[in-house]
């Protein structure tokens, strides 16, 4: 799960006290914020130095990547061959989506 990638979950609110669908977005590995759909409260999650963990967590996952791709193909060498092309065409947007998202951000508390 990378990009600034969204994803839904049921949760408490904390502003409106409903049990509600929220948007759960997250920088590459990390929980960035969630958006309670019923009244648009949204918290920021682990707001200090968000940016600094991401780019950790982001040189981490750049490190790795060589190996995870390699342990890939070697198990599932079938389904790795068949997705590795779209996958690999797809990274650079991801990258830009996450990056965007974070630097936006930042330029935002920033002001
Ligand atoms: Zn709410």
């Amino acid at each position: 799960m990378t990009v600034a990638e969204r994803r839904a979950a049921y949760l408490r609110c904390q502003s409106c006290g409903a049990e509600a669908l929220h948007e759960v977005s997250y920088a590459g590995r990390l929980l960035y914020k969630s958006r309670c759909t019923a009244c648009g409260h949204e918290v920021r999650h682990g707001e200090r130095d968000f940016e600094g963990r991401y780019l950790l967590d982001l040189e981490h996952r750049l490190l790795t990547k060589p190996g995870r791709l390699v342990r890939r193909a070697r198990y599932h060498p079938i389904a790795f061959a068949r997705s590795f092309p779209a996958a690999a065409a797809r990274q650079p947007a991801k990258l830009r989506a996450e990056l965007r998202m974070v630097l936006d951000d930042v330029r935002r508390r920033r002001g």
